[in-house]
Protein backbone atom coordinates (compact mmCIF):
# COMPACT_ATOMS: atom_id res chain seq x y z
CA UNK A 1 0.00 0.00 0.00
CA UNK A 2 1.59 3.35 -0.80
CA UNK A 3 1.91 6.02 2.37
CA UNK A 4 -0.64 8.41 3.18
CA UNK A 5 -0.41 10.90 5.57
CA UNK A 6 -0.44 10.96 9.01
CA UNK A 7 0.35 14.45 10.27
CA UNK A 8 0.12 17.42 8.78
CA UNK A 9 2.15 20.91 10.36
CA UNK A 10 2.26 23.98 9.62
CA UNK A 11 6.23 25.37 10.47
CA UNK A 12 4.41 29.40 9.52
CA UNK A 13 7.90 30.66 10.98
CA UNK A 14 9.92 28.33 9.09
CA UNK A 15 7.08 28.88 5.93
CA UNK A 16 7.09 25.01 5.53
CA UNK A 17 4.79 22.38 6.00
CA UNK A 18 5.91 19.35 7.72
CA UNK A 19 3.76 16.10 6.65
CA UNK A 20 4.16 12.55 8.78
CA UNK A 21 3.97 9.76 6.33
CA UNK A 22 2.28 6.21 7.14
CA UNK A 23 5.75 4.71 6.97
CA UNK A 24 7.38 6.79 9.30
CA UNK A 25 8.53 9.38 7.06
CA UNK A 26 8.97 13.23 7.64
CA UNK A 27 8.79 15.16 4.78
CA UNK A 28 9.40 19.60 5.14
CA UNK A 29 7.95 21.28 2.00
CA UNK A 30 8.85 24.97 2.04
CA UNK A 31 5.45 26.83 0.64
CA UNK A 32 7.65 28.59 -2.40
CA UNK A 33 8.75 25.05 -3.45
CA UNK A 34 5.48 24.11 -2.94
CA UNK A 35 3.82 26.85 -4.95
CA UNK A 36 6.66 26.37 -7.90
CA UNK A 37 5.26 22.48 -8.09
CA UNK A 38 1.59 23.17 -8.61
CA UNK A 39 0.62 20.88 -10.71
CA UNK A 40 -2.51 22.23 -12.11
CA UNK A 41 -2.61 23.10 -16.07
CA UNK A 42 -2.60 26.61 -15.59
CA UNK A 43 0.85 26.31 -13.72
CA UNK A 44 2.41 23.42 -16.01
CA UNK A 45 1.89 25.56 -18.82
CA UNK A 46 3.60 28.32 -17.53
CA UNK A 47 6.39 26.79 -16.70
CA UNK A 48 6.66 25.27 -20.42
CA UNK A 49 6.73 28.57 -21.79
CA UNK A 50 9.12 29.92 -19.40
CA UNK A 51 12.01 26.99 -20.65
CA UNK A 52 11.04 27.90 -24.43
CA UNK A 53 11.43 30.61 -23.89
CA UNK A 54 14.28 31.51 -20.76
CA UNK A 55 15.06 35.32 -22.12
CA UNK A 56 11.56 36.72 -22.01
CA UNK A 57 10.97 39.02 -18.78
CA UNK A 58 8.05 37.83 -16.83
CA UNK A 59 6.31 40.87 -15.58
CA UNK A 60 5.35 40.13 -11.81
CA UNK A 61 2.15 41.78 -10.48
CA UNK A 62 2.19 43.30 -7.04
CA UNK A 63 0.96 39.95 -5.74
CA UNK A 64 2.87 37.98 -7.29
CA UNK A 65 6.05 39.86 -5.57
CA UNK A 66 4.59 38.56 -1.94
CA UNK A 67 6.15 35.97 -0.24
CA UNK A 68 4.30 32.72 -0.80
CA UNK A 69 2.41 31.49 1.89
CA UNK A 70 0.23 28.61 2.37
CA UNK A 71 -3.15 29.62 3.46
CA UNK A 72 -4.98 26.51 3.71
CA UNK A 73 -4.41 22.43 2.60
CA UNK A 74 -7.68 20.80 2.78
CA UNK A 75 -7.97 16.83 1.59
CA UNK A 76 -9.34 16.17 -1.66
CA UNK A 77 -10.71 12.69 -2.02
CA UNK A 78 -8.30 10.38 -0.32
CA UNK A 79 -5.52 10.82 -2.41
CA UNK A 80 -4.67 14.43 -2.83
CA UNK A 81 -4.31 17.64 -0.98
CA UNK A 82 -5.37 21.64 -2.32
CA UNK A 83 -3.71 23.97 -1.17
CA UNK A 84 -5.06 27.43 -1.02
CA UNK A 85 -1.88 29.57 -1.33
CA UNK A 86 -2.39 33.58 -0.51
CA UNK A 87 -2.50 34.60 -4.12
CA UNK A 88 -5.34 33.15 -4.33
CA UNK A 89 -4.50 30.09 -6.60
CA UNK A 90 -5.95 26.68 -5.76
CA UNK A 91 -6.67 25.07 -8.35
CA UNK A 92 -3.66 22.52 -7.74
CA UNK A 93 -4.18 19.10 -6.69
CA UNK A 94 -1.14 17.79 -4.79
CA UNK A 95 -1.87 14.04 -4.71
CA UNK A 96 0.07 12.08 -1.74
CA UNK A 97 2.24 10.38 -4.92
CA UNK A 98 3.54 13.90 -5.80
CA UNK A 99 4.42 14.96 -2.46
CA UNK A 100 6.36 11.82 -1.79
CA UNK A 101 8.69 13.43 -5.04
CA UNK A 102 8.67 16.64 -3.67
CA UNK A 103 10.28 18.34 -0.58
CA UNK A 104 13.12 16.80 2.14
CA UNK A 105 12.73 13.86 3.92
CA UNK A 106 13.72 14.88 7.51
CA UNK A 107 13.20 12.40 9.53
CA UNK A 108 12.48 8.29 8.87
CA UNK A 109 12.90 5.81 6.30
CA UNK A 110 14.33 8.00 3.13
ZN1 LIG B 1 -1.37 26.03 -10.34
Amino acid sequence: MDPTPTELKKLTEENAILIGWSDGQQRRYTFAELRKSCPCVTCRNERKAAQAEPMKLTVLSPVELQPVKVERMSLAGNYAYRITFNDGHNTGLFTFELLRKLGTVVDGPS
